[in-house]
């Protein structure tokens, strides 16, 4: 529990910091543990639901710390469900992109399309303040959208802290998108999301008060302390720790339990969280609670809705719980250490979106489990600014979904056969399954490769919301995103690559990390120069193109003249299979890296050439056997470069 809290994870970090100087004596200047300061928020929350209308009253205790060295004359705050009203942003904006074709369909989110427009006054969603007090003193605010600016009677000085009391009121929009009632998806009543006003972050760039167009968000970390009030029969899931379990029952308490009678026509719900930037609840009178158990404690609770006589969609669900149990493990060893007291997979919403401590699922697949529980890990804790780097946390949790589906299902990777292949060089058949066999990430690769195709790609830095179409920025930000980190591999090794990750995690969680900072992590870990792949992959949208150009035997001594026909450099695999069915490696690094990629074959015969200069077109390579001895050339036999033309990086020979 304790090891959520920053102090102690910098006490913690410290130590092992020092010893990875030690090891590391290459790089000593940049391996400070960051001390980039954060804003602190302490929410303290009570509603009072009215199932009837929809609607609730609420009243919200804000204690803010300012940890920045500036004098704050102005808060802002999110109104996110403000957007659920006919012709808000949000609206105009699905509509503009449904004008939008993309591969022959309307671009627009098909869970949004123009069905705002069409909310009536009873099904739209608003919050209202009512009043809103800094140290006891009102404070004047002013609406935009789904914004609110306030500007402060006093400034917020430097290292101090300030209590704001509000009370609001709020309509729960008919489910649109994420947040909502009355979803025809799920039958879930309530999917609360982004349901109470939310301070924006603060941070070393300024306010990020970002119009809510349902895509990326950003929060502050600190500790929610939440009371919901709410018509007896409902039961509910949510961000955190259930306070009162043993008032309320329900498997909360022990397992198994019912939900306890009372003789009051409403009951109190009473959660906690600590160091999280968002709280996310979700009600119904049908739910059911299954709870799975860590063994070291950590509480799994998976809360569907329930369909009577229908033991299959049960079954569903519990797999669900048995799933998360298995990957656990697995995630904490790849990726970092899960640091909360529980997690919560809650029937609601529409897809899978990812919340502190819980995920609402529109139904049990397990896709979507893993998915949504990896971004405890990419945004929850690694919370980068989701409109700037949203690759940083759609493209990284991708890339972590397909690594822990790969785990879960026991599927072999490629990498195993050609172990198994290395036993028995002549079994054509396992030859054969490796040629069929998708790489890692594959699909990544080929939505990235289908996104370049299409003319419609815009470069990784540019803002979320801000993208011409839907299809570039799903396609950037999951897939080219997953592919960065796949790609790392190729260009550092994949065991520094997965240094790289956990080390991340060490120095980066609660920190709010940027592209830089990930970059320099890399870069330490590897001890190469990874300034030119950012710049490449992120802000330009060139792309990479190498191919086998000639060969030729020159006083005795076998060379092959490599081409790159694309505007993206990168360092080069090349391995050589001879007659004698014998391989070889032969590495080529490129200057900007100013070190190599370690081996990643002990078993096989690597050859380390000099740097192939990014100014050159062609790179010739050398090799000591009878040019008439060979028989294949292949640029990046692993397929993790993500060359746009991968024909011509083979060249097979029938001499
Ligand atoms: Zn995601």
């Amino acid at each position: 529990m304790d090891e959520i809290y920053p102090i102690n994870i910098s006490k913690m970090t410290f130590k092992r910091t020092s010893l990875f100087l030690i090891s590391n004596f290459l790089f000593l200047i940049s391996f400070a543990q960051p001390d980039r300061w954060q804003q602190r928020v302490k929410y303290t929350m009570n509603v009072d639901v009215d199932t009837l209308t929809n609607r609730f009253k609420g009243k919200q205790k804000l204690e803010y710390s300012n940890n920045s060295s500036d004098k704050l004359d102005k808060v802002f705050y999110h109104l996110y469900w403000n957007a659920f009203q006919p012709n808000s942003s949000m609206d105009a904006r699905s509509r503009e992109l449904g004008k939008v074709q993309v591969n022959g369909r309307p671009d627009w989110d098909g869970r949004v399309k123009d069905r705002i427009l069409n909310l009536k006054e009873n099904e739209i969603g608003y919050q209202k303040i009512i009043s809103l007090k800094m140290n006891g003193v009102p404070q004047p605010f002013k609406y935009h959208e789904t914004i609110l600016e306030v500007n402060l009677t006093t400034p917020i000085l430097p290292k101090t802290k300030v209590v704001f009391d509000m009370e609001f009121e709020a309509q729960v929009p008919l489910q649109v998108r994420r947040s909502g009632r009355d979803n025809p998806g799920t039958g879930v009543r309530y999917s609360m999301s982004q349901w109470y006003p939310k301070l924006c972050e603060y941070d070393y760039e300024g306010w990020h008060p970002t119009p809510y167009v349902a895509r990326e968000f950003y929060g502050v970390w600190g500790d929610y302390d939440v009371s919901i009030n709410i018509d007896k029969t409902y039961k509910l899931g949510g961000t955190g720790v259930l306070i009162n379990a043993t008032e309320i029952g329900w498997g909360y308490d022990k397992p198994g339990t019912e939900l306890k009678e009372i003789t009051s026509a409403k009951r109190l719900w009473h959660f906690k969280a600590e160091n999280v930037h968002d709280f996310v609840w979700a009600a119904d009178p049908d739910y059911k609670h299954l709870v799975r158990k860590m063994p070291n404690g950590t509480v799994l609770n998976v809360i569907y809705n329930y369909k009577p006589n229908n033991p299959k969609n049960d079954s569903l669900w519990e797999k669900v719980g048995d799933a998360a149990v298995t990957v656990l493990p697995f995630m904490e060893a790849h990726f970092g250490k899960y640091p909360y007291p529980q997690y919560s997979f809650i029937h609601g919403g529409d897809g899978g979106m990812e919340y502190p401590m819980a995920t609402l699922i529109s139904g049990p697949s397990l896709g979507t489990v893993f998915h949504e529980w990896m971004h405890s890990w990419y945004q929850m804790m690694l919370g980068t600014n989701e409109s700037m780097y949203a690759w940083m946390d759609e493209g990284f949790t991708s890339y972590a979904e397909n690594l822990v589906t790969k785990f879960y299902y026991k599927k072999p990777s490629i990498e195993d056969y050609k172990e198994a292949l290395k036993n028995q060089p002549d079994n054509e058949n396992l030859k054969q399954l490796i040629e069929s066999l998708p790489e890692d990430n594959a699909d990544s690769y080929s939505g990235y490769f289908a996104l370049v195709k299409s003319g419609l790609e815009e470069p990784m830095t540019t803002h979320a919301d801000h993208y011409n179409t839907n299809f570039a920025y799903s396609i950037d930000a999951y897939s080219k995103g997953a592919v960065f980190l796949e790609q790392l591999g190729y260009i550092v090794g994949a065991q520094a690559r997965d240094k790289i990750l956990l080390e991340y995690y060490r120095l980066w969680r609660f920190k709010h990390p940027n592209a830089n900072d990930f970059i320099r992590v890399a870069e330490n870990v590897s001890g190469i120069k990874l300034d030119w792949y950012k710049e490449y992959w992120i802000s330009t949208t060139k792309t990479i193109n190498y191919s086998i150009d000639s060969l030729w035997e020159e006083n005795g001594i076998s060379k092959v003249r490599l081409k790159r026909i694309g505007n993206l450099p990168m360092p080069i695999d090349l391995q050589l299979t001879f007659k004698d069915g014998s391989t070889e490696m032969h590495y080529v690094p490129l200057n900007l890296m100013f070190g190599n990629k370690p081996n990643e074959n002990a078993s096989q015969k690597r050859t380390e050439h000099e740097e192939w200069r990014w100014t050159h077109p062609y790179y010739i390579v050398e090799f000591n056997h009878k040019l008439t001895d060979l028989k294949k050339a292949e640029i990046d036999p692993s397929k993790r470069m993500a060359d746009t033309e991968r024909k011509n990086n083979v060249l097979e020979l029938n001499w």
